[in-house]
């Protein structure tokens, strides 16, 4: 993987912040776009826009080639056994409120279990607690170990009969670590529980393949993995989405419609209400032919490197304190520097043109098990180099000096 020549085609990447050379290590939050992404959508817009599924004019034909086309990329892309079984949405957060929405709420009842983790974003927590307060079912998390990792044997403790969900995030968002879900998955289906997996991490960093595992529901975000905003989509397996209630009623997701009742289409467009983000949809199949392109593999590898390489040159800093197992991380590095508040050292960095995020990272159930209000948390993907992180430490440094003195 040529990191210089990939950086090339990142236009956003080549420009100063603040009188530095723009570091951009917060692509945890959101992955910046190739110039291929926003060319492709540029074309879209210029070229091929109008409604989908609807007219039967050229441009309406090529929309919806263009958006229909996307959803087959995805499918490939995760290897769903079939486009149906990948819905649009606005990405993970959407994708996981419609299963918690829909199929939790159909199936959860009084005496029912509903199993997460305490290191799950708020995205795939909130959505859970709602159902169970709804539905009467019991909110159950897998304990974590020292390093912040579960394992199967808690697991196995964790999920009963009762249990109806189990929903682990794939990575985490600060810890860096990856779940074994396809094992987690095995045993939530002993139990009769249907596994949905939070993908908005690993997406992005390592090849997923949904049949091989054996998860029932898959979130993810395209702007998480060089593709735009607005636009993420929920993997399902067909008979449990051909099951469900849309949760949102309208144009285009109907069968037929009567004065007093309707009918609805199969998945995925019963989940589809309305005039979806096409162009959105056509940026994130572009994302997707850059990755393959690059090859996910490659991508993986480079990750892993840039946060092992970071871990070992934060873990030279005094009063570093490094979050998370030691091993394996993918793609990101969390920690705090001596009692500095992580908002002030971002602020400091930034004035060094360096992009990095600080706050809860939507994760406060996790900051309290860590015994921090926040963190900070420098992440990479494929534009990143070294260099970047030997910048990202010696503006550390320059922050310690800086608070150190002032204490003095
Ligand atoms: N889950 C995890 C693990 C995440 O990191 C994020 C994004 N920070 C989300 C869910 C939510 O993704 P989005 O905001 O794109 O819906």
């Amino acid at each position: 993987m040529n990191t210089s020549e990939i950086r090339k085609l990142f236009p956003i990447l080549h420009q100063e912040v603040n009188g530095h050379p723009l570091v951009y290590l917060d692509s945890g939050a959101s992955s910046q776009r190739p110039i291929s992404v926003i060319e492709a959508m540029k074309h879209y817009e210029e070229f091929d826009h109008s409604n989908v599924h609807r007219g039967v004019h050229t441009l309406g034909s090529r929309a919806t080639e263009a958006y229909e086309g996307a959803r087959a990329k995805v499918a490939r892309f995760l290897n769903a056994s079939s486009e149906e079984e990948i819905v649009f949405t606005r990405g993970t957060t959407t994708a996981l409120n419609l299963v918690a929405g829909s199929y939790a709420r159909s199936v959860c009842g009084e005496g029912d279990e509903i199993v997460i983790t305490p290191m799950e974003h708020h995205a795939n927590l909130i959505p859970w607690q709602q159902v169970a307060k709804a539905t009467g079912a019991t909110l159950k998390y897998i304990p974590l170990q020292e390093d912040g990792s579960i394992s199967l044997d808690d697991v196995e403790k964790t999920v009963t009969d009762r249990t109806k969900v189990v929903s682990v995030t794939y990575v985490s968002n600060v810890l860096g670590l990856t779940n074994p879900i396809r094992e987690i998955a095995a045993i939530a289906h002993r139990h009769g529980a249907v596994m949905v997996v939070d993908g908005a991490q690993s997406t992005p960093h390592m090849k997923v393949d949904v049949q091989e595992l054996d998860c029932d529901f898959y979130a993810f975000s395209g702007h998480k993995m060089c593709g735009p905003t607005g636009i993420g989509a929920l993997y399902g397996k067909k008979k449990l989405l051909n099951n469900m209630e849309p949760i949102e009623f309208g144009g285009e997701m109907i069968d037929f419609v009567d004065l007093q009742d309707s009918t609805w289409k199969d998945a995925p467009s019963r989940f589809e209400a309305g005039t979806p983000m096409i162009a959105s949809a056509v940026g994130l199949g572009a994302a997707i032919d850059f990755l393959e392109q690059i090859g996910m593999d490659n991508i993986a590898a480079h990750d892993r490197k840039l946060a092992l390489y970071a871990q070992n040159r934060l873990s030279e800093i005094e009063g570093i304190t490094i979050y998370g197992p030691k091993e394996n991380r993918t793609g990101l590095v969390t920690f705090n520097l001596d009692d500095v508040h992580p908002h002030d050292l971002s602020t400091v960095v930034d004035s060094l043109g360096i992009a990095i995020r600080a706050g809860h990272h939507c994760c406060q159930p996790l900051m309290r098990w860590l015994g921090v209000s926040s963190t900070a948390r420098a992440s990479f993907y494929l534009y990143n180099t070294e260099e970047d992180i030997d910048r990202l430490v010696s503006a550390l440094l320059h922050t310690k000096e800086y608070f150190d003195h002032g204490l003095r």
